[in-house]
Parts: structure tokens; sequence; C-alpha cells
């Protein structure tokens, strides 16, 4: 048997074909036409307004930041259960990321602690992730930046294809981010997207990604801007994924149900019962992903750990980077950081292949769980 990645992007002819049709009708290869009919899809399936591709979704977070107006020695909140990307991008402009710890039962940020930081720091930008495509509280966040007049931007690299409420996540936030990398529910290899509702952010997005410039391809400068632009050649893979993404996020969620009726009474699974939630991965929470990981890994299964979080990564840890950290006397990102797994979760999975994941899970755990049952009848 073959091995059985954690992750692989799921491409077929029908991606092959189009680069093909591209690269013999003398486009320029970078963004044009093809980009713009990628946006107005992402435009379509959204309900946004208004669509910019960009080079990768830690640029969209940094552009998002900037025309919310984000300067150097400003703080902007980010949660401490993320990926690095997500601080980074604030760190990247001189800003700094307050850290904040994450509700238990969707691992997004805590709207209590938003409280004990608002006097203190008034931060400029709220960056709310739905970690693995899970957010309870969004609708109550952003009523919370609106009251007290933040920026919320949407880190929804993880949750293309997902809906809370009626409404595409990343259209909660002022701006709201995606990213297009390989691991990703649609991928281009690498890429991101900017969508907004509001046409004055429109405006500055623009300009930023395309050196501020008034028109594309001039050379008067009004804004300020560097290059973050997209490609065609990207664009009509991503077209295509995107004619996919009505199938792949039913069978995310086929992949997540048989794992969940599998493995959610031996594991810890965060279910969500709305009906458009799918996960991006598929993860568990057991006491000891380690082993897991390692005993899977002889059986031929990828696995990958859940982030460490962010304060306790060694950049942030070692120099601070300006990090403003609380400690919380029950730190919630942690509790859920040491014992998070993610499970194969590619969509090019097999039903069998599911079933013989589970079995090895299933296997480990409960012949742990008899070891250590004898162990203590000894
Ligand atoms: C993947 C990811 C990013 C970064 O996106 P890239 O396209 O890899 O730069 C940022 N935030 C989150 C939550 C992600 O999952």
């Amino acid at each position: 048997m073959e091995f059985i990645p954690q992750m692989v992007p799921d491409f077929d002819k029908c991606e092959a074909d189009a680069c093909y049709e591209y690269m013999l009708s003398n486009g320029f290869v970078t963004e044009f036409t093809k980009t713009k009919e990628m946006e107005d899809m992402i435009v379509q399936y959204t309900g946004a307004k208004h669509c910019f591709m960009v080079n990768n979704g830690t640029i969209s977070l940094v552009l998002g930041l900037l025309a919310l107006g984000v300067k150097v020695g400003d703080y902007v909140v980010v949660p401490n259960l993320t990926m690095i990307a997500t601080a980074n991008a604030v760190c990247l402009l001189g800003a700094h990321p307050i850290l904040v710890d994450v509700n238990d039962d969707d691992l997004t940020i805590g709207l209590t602690y938003l409280n004990d930081i608002l006097d203190k720091y008034k931060p400029k930008v709220i960056i709310h992730v739905s970690l693995n495509g899970r957010c309870n509280k969004l609708r109550e966040i952003r009523d919370y930046c609106d009251k007290y007049h933040i920026g919320l931007l949407e880190d929804s690299a993880q949750c293309m294809g997902i809906f809370y409420k009626g409404k595409h996540l990343g259209r909660y936030g002022h701006i709201g981010s995606f990213s297009f990398s390989s691991p990703k529910i649609i991928s281009t290899g690498q890429g991101g997207a900017l969508i907004t509702d509001n046409d004055e952010l429109a405006i500055k997005i623009r300009s930023l990604k395309d050196f501020g410039r008034h028109t594309s391809g001039g050379d008067f400068h009004p804004y300020f801007g560097i290059n973050c632009k997209f490609t065609d050649i990207q664009a009509v893979i991503g077209i295509e994924q995107m004619k996919k993404l009505p199938n792949r996020v039913i069978r995310k969620r086929e992949i997540w149900n048989i794992y969940y009726n599998r493995l959610s009474k031996i594991t810890n699974m965060i279910h969500n019962s709305s009906e458009t939630w799918i996960p991006w991965f598929v993860d568990i929470y057991v006491d000891d992903p380690i082993s897991l990981g390692k005993y899977l890994k002889e059986n031929k299964i990828g696995t990958r750990y859940i982030y460490p979080p962010i304060n306790t990564q060694p950049i942030y840890k070692n120099t601070k980077y300006n990090t403003i950290y609380q400690n919380y006397s029950n730190d919630i990102t942690e509790k859920w950081s040491k014992r998070g797994l993610w499970l194969p979760s590619s969509t090019k999975l097999t039903d069998d292949e599911i079933g013989y994941i589970c079995d090895k899970v299933e296997y480990f755990l409960i012949r742990d769980k008899k070891e250590s049952t004898q162990l203590n009848s000894n």
C-alpha cells in the first residue's frame, strides 16, 4: 500500500487542459482577463462586492491591515492559536500583535478577553481566524468592532466554500482574506484573495497590490503600493478549482462524517452541527498526539500536529517581537494545541483509505487503554 499523505492538492486533467490551452493563447501570463474571471467567480460564490487576487494568503493579510490603516506601533489583536502568518503579517508592518486566548467550543478569539485589552491598548484591528472553518461568534465580534470602531480583518485562509448563518466566511469582516496555497480547500499552488463590500477599501486594496497605480500599466502613482499581483496561468487553474468547489464541499463533509462516526467516541472531535460547515482538515484531540502520529507514520499514514501557541514559537518567545501576551489562568490555546492532530484530509482520499486510517487510530487508542488498565491492575 502507498503512503497516505496528510494532504495533497486535488488536480486532474481539467487543470492540465486549461493550462495547455492558455499557453497557446498568446497570453502575457501575468494577471489579466483570467485573473478577473477568477475574481468574478469568487464574487459570485461568496456574494462579496469586490475581490482581488494576490500572490499569497500572507500578503493578503498584510494588504488588508494596510488598507484598514494599520501603522507602525499600532496594536492588532491576533488569536494565540493560528498559523504563524497571521501574527507575522502584523509584525511585518511594525505593529504589535496582542495574542489572545481562544474559545473552548470553536477555537476562535474569545470575546470575553477583548474587554481586558480594549482600554489599555486601543487596538486598531482585530484579526479573526476561523480555525478549520469554525466560528460561533463572528456576528458578535463584528458588532463589537463596529461599536468600538475597530477594523475587522477575517483571516479565512482555511474557509473557501464555508458559510456561517447564510453568509460566506470572510464577509463578516470589513475585509476577508483567503489563501490558495497547496494544502488549502482549493489551490493554485500559491495565491491569495481579499474580499470586501466596502468601495473605499476596494480602491485602497487595488492600488496597494499594483504599485499604487490609478490605472494598470500606467506610470502615475497617486498612492503607495507594491507588487502583489497574481498570474493568469494560476488563474486558469483557480477557475477549474472554483468549478469543482461545490462538489468538493460535499466530499469534505462526507469525509468528516465517516471519520466522525468512527472516531468521535474514542477521541475528542469538535463537531459543528451547521449544515454549511465543513472542516479544512479533520482534527482529532487525544492525550498523546505525538505517539499516535508516530504510530500512524509507521503504518504509512501522514498526519500533522496542530499549531503550537504563537507565544511559544521561538521567534515570539525569545525576542517577544513586541508582542503583548496576557497569561490566562485557564489556557485554552495550550490545552487544545498540545492534544491536536490533523488526520489525512485530501478530497482525493477514498472511503477505504479512511476506513483503514480509522482502524489504525482505533487500534492504537484501544490498545493503549488496555495496556494502561493492565498496568493499573498489576
Ligand atoms: C495558510 C494560512 C495562511 C497563509 O497563507 P499562505 O498563502 O500560505 O501565505 C494564513 N493564515 C492561515 C490561518 C492559514 O491557514
